[in-house]
């Protein structure tokens, strides 16, 4: 990573210097001196025009480098954003999409072709189970799904695979996978590894280092930040970004250059509305586990989950996420209940965002899983998802605890 004036930064800076810092901005300049906008402009072209032929030729080629088209092709506010995610995420390059969904299909068909077998944890965001349950066979690609803390038998099914797939903090129970020792099972098949690392974030873990080869992200999320785009990305190496990038420009899905300034304004502050989300999180968390009316909360920061340990292992920072759900005594009717009791956070699809949110996963988020797949991963019928904002905490208890006794009114 560079600093001003293109010097080198030396020791890598802080998360929080990185993400104001590491967006590659070209420099601009008509007189003596060339100088770098502290905004990084939007360029809004679709195509661009050469002074030759042959220029345009050798560009398309990957000879000379150059912007030709939107679609992929190049443009210097989508490239700094995937500088900008390289740096957050430690790798090499990154590739941005126009959405998560985007994303994730990349990654499994720059890594398998019909006749394939791709692995996948059985927790997974709705979205993605229904992209490996009901689209990929549709083209050749079988999905296996494994429950990703039974090392033996994900081993066992690792073998002749072409990828792994799993979430690092998992939608909507907020499992943690054990990303190093999955790493590893996947070096010692010899199976690519990619991630979904949505509800972590890369200031909370960088699946990297673990041996992951392929970081994705919903950039809709907490990246962006703000409850105003669609975006995803995908990190890795930079041959990685070559066969992701190779898939784009076919199939489409990459990021507009608005899109791409909107999520550049937003990383900016992840790290303090991480903090923040993070602080709200367990506050709510450790409230909600003292309350009658609620059965069980699922949170990796609380002593009770049976992740805790990973998780203070595997997330930096003695932070546990954003995200935590839970079930309350009399089911589903207690969860309607008390949801529509809420008068601050507001009952909405989405996470990561600077509102507080909840939303019920088995109508909404996680209804392509059928019922039956869903409580086997123990999604009950009454889970609520709770996506902590940046709020004042005490407003939250407020509100929380005036829905308990709105509810029962
Ligand atoms: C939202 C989400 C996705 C899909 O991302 P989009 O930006 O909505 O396409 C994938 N994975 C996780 C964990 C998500 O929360």
């Amino acid at each position: 990573m560079t600093g001003p004036h293109g010097r080198p930064l030396g020791e890598e800076p802080g998360f929080g210097t990185r993400s104001v810092h590491g967006a590659a901005a070209s420099r601009a300049g008509s007189g003596e001196i060339a100088q770098t906008p502290a905004s990084v402009p939007i360029y809004q072209t679709s195509t661009w025009r050469f002074e030759t032929g042959d220029e345009f030729a050798e560009v398309l080629a990957g000879n000379r480098p150059g912007y030709a088209y939107g679609r992929g092709y190049g443009n210097p506010t989508v490239e700094a954003f995937e500088s900008l995610m390289a740096a957050l995420e430690r790798t090499e390059a990154a590739f941005a999409f126009s959405s998560g969904m985007s994303a994730v299909h990349a990654v499994c068909i720059a890594s398998a072709r019909a006749g394939d077998r791709i692995v996948a944890s059985r927790e997974l965001y709705g979205g993605t189970y229904s992209l490996f349950r009901e689209v990929l066979p549709r083209y050749g690609i079988e999905v296996t799904f494994v429950d990703p803390h039974d090392i033996e038998s994900l081993r066992h099914a690792l073998v002749g695979a072409a990828l792994f797939y799993c979430e690092t903090i998992a939608n909507p129970l907020c499992t943690v996978a054990d990303l190093p020792l999955l790493g590893a099972a996947c070096r010692e098949a010899g199976v690519p590894a990619a991630v979904d690392n949505t509800f972590a974030s890369p200031y909370l873990c960088n699946p990297v280092d673990h041996g992951f080869e392929f970081v994705v992200h919903s950039v809709t999320k907490v990246i962006a930040g703000h409850s105003d785009l669609v975006a995803g990305v995908v990190c890795s190496s930079t041959a990685g970004r070559g066969r992701i990038r190779a898939v784009a420009l076919d199939t489409g899905g990459a990021m507009p250059p608005f899109e791409a300034w909107l999520c550049l304004r937003g990383a900016e502050t992840l790290e303090l509305r991480m903090e923040r989300m993070c602080d709200n999180a367990d506050v709510l968390a450790r409230m909600l586990e003292a309350r009658p009316e609620v059965e069980a909360v699922h949170y990796p920061g609380l002593p009770s989950h049976p992740h805790h340990e990973r998780a203070s292992k595997l997330l930096g920072r003695g932070r546990y996420g954003s995200m935590l759900s839970i079930e309350l005594t009399g089911g589903v009717e207690a969860a309607a209940r008390w949801c529509d009791s809420l008068r601050l956070a507001w009952i909405a699809a989405s996470l990561g965002g600077t509102h507080t949110l909840v939303c019920h996963p088995a109508t909404t988020t996680h209804r392509q899983m059928p019922a039956e797949v869903r409580r086997a991963s123990g999604i009950s019928d009454g889970l609520v998802r709770i996506s902590a904002g940046i709020e004042n905490a005490a407003d939250l208890v407020a509100d929380f605890e005036g829905a308990f006794a709105r509810a029962t009114e």
